[in-house]
């Protein structure tokens, strides 16, 4: 699990542009050099996600939301996979993180016998019980 925010993002911008899109091409209409020469003049400590969207044209790049409402947020916890093709990858909104641990702890975890509790990544050794 790890926390992603929206800052994390806009700090990363510039970078995550030039390894989609270099190296870049003179023929290329939306002008992706261009966009990334502003993105690297940002200061992303300071930019906001509309000062992003503004240069790029769109919010896909500073865009968070939650995997279960849908809602947009400026903090997530991704759990699952890491992100790549075919992963099994969600972000969770605080709120629907918390309904979450409330769902699992209304519940009587039970380990099997000589199993122990798992400790690192998603394990099928407890069984929940209510
Ligand atoms: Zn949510």
């Amino acid at each position: 699990m790890i926390i992603r925010t929206q800052r994390q993002l806009i700090q990363a911008v510039a970078k995550r542009w030039r390894e989609q899109y270099q190296p870049f091409s003179d023929k290329d209409p939306m002008d992706k050099r261009g966009i990334a020469d502003k993105l690297d003049a940002l200061d992303g400590n300071a930019a906001s996600a509309e000062d992003v969207n503004a240069i790029i044209g769109n919010q896909s790049w500073t865009r968070l939301a939650c995997d279960e409402c849908k809602e947009d947020t400026t903090l997530t916890v991704q759990v699952g996979d890491e992100p790549d093709y075919e992963s099994h990858t969600a972000e969770l909104c605080l709120e629907c993180a918390e309904k979450a641990a409330a769902l699992i702890r209304g519940m009587r975890v039970e380990l099997p016998k000589g199993e122990s509790p798992c400790t690192e990544g998603r394990k099928d050794n407890v069984r929940l019980t209510d």
